[in-house]
């Protein structure tokens, strides 16, 4: 491609274009499956290898009914314990409280009840098309086994658990979305490997999860590449832009030419998002996993334990408990004692639970403060498109994100209103 200017007169008439997608993770990914699908010359610039980042370890769950931000009314009351508890399941490193406190004053604002409402809309806007938007490119690659509609249960250990979240499954029965209280009984009819001191759950039928998240990024991927779109390997610098095309500079200096550009690379997007005019505030919120090769106990369906903050998922090779958040930047050194933590709770809470061969995880959640991703065009050249910040529910929200991003660069009218997204709101 380098060099090449063919696809300015493709670009003016909303035709073949080239397109560059920056970062094979999961949105990446879904962009690339997308774009490649509409018969556009695409290019997908990785700066290790498909799935390197957090589209990798996460805890796979596919959740249409996704909807309420992760700041709420309240939020500021909890800061404090987020700093002074080491081992809670969210923490600020202190020696990166600091660096992190500009973020978190947005985060806290955007809990404003007159905020989050607006906000809910817009999450289960983009969540909601989850099944409908990965089927054409799961068919593609003939990957529909890797998504299973197993429904998903959310766990309480007591009655008062379940009615403080009371509200929040109230603002998700607002915006149309299924769910049904189980009580502790049908609980374990449901997860006979359950502890037996759960006081109820909630049912949502119509999630699911991914058996094997890192194995779907790289067989979309695979499928672009057999369906003839690039895979370049090498980290993405700069873009430079003039009338006609626009250069993705990559550290050795290679140069690619685009006539679009999908800026997809999770939490390292911010710096190249900069250099593009749009100060965007991007934190990542580092996340752990901890694998178990040999469980010894069967979930039929992903299990959330609301009092620990964190997920139970049986993948295809084996089960693993995802979660807790911290804030140490992208630098710092993993701190496994985090993931150590999961298993804890987990084996007090799934009896029998075999920990044998673990291995542990860490990535990095691309987060903005308001809880939504930006999709959309940098406000400086509008032929480069902004597609990162996806937060905790990448996975869910990745293959929208690809349906709007098809739709922007074709120039039609987007299948859902894509303005709660845009990159110039910050
Ligand atoms: C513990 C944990 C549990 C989670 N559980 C869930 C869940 O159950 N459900 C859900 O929906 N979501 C979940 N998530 C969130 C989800 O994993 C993320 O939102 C999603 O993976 C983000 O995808 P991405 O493609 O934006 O970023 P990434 O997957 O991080 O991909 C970014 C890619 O860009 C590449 N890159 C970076 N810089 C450059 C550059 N300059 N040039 C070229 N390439 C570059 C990186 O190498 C990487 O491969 C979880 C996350 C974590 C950490």
């Amino acid at each position: 491609m380098t060099g090449a200017t063919h696809g300015t007169a493709a670009a003016a008439a909303g035709g073949r274009l080239r397109v560059v997608v920056i970062g094979a993770g999961i949105v990446g990914a879904c962009c690339a499956a997308y774009l490649r699908l509409e018969g556009h010359e695409v290019t997908l610039v990785e700066a290790e290898a498909p799935a390197a980042g957090a589209s990798a370890g996460n805890a796979g769950a596919i959740s249409p009914g996704s909807c309420i931000p992760l700041s709420m009314p309240g939020t500021l009351r909890k800061a404090p314990s987020w700093v002074l508890r080491k081992d809670g399941p969210l923490v600020v490193r202190p020696g990166y409280a600091l660096t992190a406190l500009p973020w978190l004053l947005r985060f806290v604002a955007a809990g404003r009840a007159d905020r989050v409402d607006g906000i809910a809309d817009a999450l289960r806007a983009l969540h909601g098309p989850v099944h409908e938007c990965y089927r054409p490119i799961l068919a593609a690659a003939q990957a529909q086994a890797l998504l299973r509609r197993s429904g998903c249960l959310v766990v309480y250990r007591s009655a008062a658990a379940f009615a403080s979240a009371r509200g929040e499954w109230e603002m998700r029965r607002r915006r149309g979305i299924d769910w049904e209280k189980v009580d502790g009984p049908r609980l374990r009819e449901l997860v006979p490997a359950l502890a037996p001191d759960f006081a109820c759950g909630v049912l949502q039928p119509d999630h699911g999860y991914v058996v094997d998240p890192r194995g779907l990024v790289r067989r979309l991927v695979a499928q672009m590449r057999s369906d003839g779109a690039d895979l370049v390997q090498g980290r993405a610098r700069d873009i430079g832009s003039s009338s006609d095309r626009l250069d993705i500079v990559l550290d050795d200096g290679r140069k690619l030419a685009a006539d679009r550009v999908v800026l997809a690379a999770g939490a390292w997007s911010r710096p190249l998002a900069a250099k593009l005019g749009a100060a965007i505030p991007l934190e990542t919120q580092r996340g752990y996993h901890l694998h178990l090769r040999a469980p010894r106990i069967d979930l039929p369906l992903p299990v959330s334990f609301a009092e620990g903050k964190f997920y139970a998922t049986p993948m295809s090779d084996g089960l693993r408990l995802a979660g807790t958040v911290e804030f140490a930047g992208l630098r710092a050194a993993p701190d496994y004692r985090r993931a150590h933590r999961l298993a804890e709770m987990a084996g007090r809470w799934l009896p029998g639970l075999g920990l044998d061969g673990a291995s542990e995880w860490m990535g990095h959640r691309p987060c903005l403060p308001d809880s939504l991703p930006v999709i959309g065009p940098s406000p400086r050249d509008p032929r480069v498109l902004l597609a990162f910040g996806h937060g905790h529910n990448g996975m869910t929200s990745a293959p929208a994100t690809g349906r709007l991003v098809a739709d922007m660069v074709a120039g039609r009218r987007p299948f859902i209103d894509p303005s709660p997204y845009r990159p110039d709101r910050f």
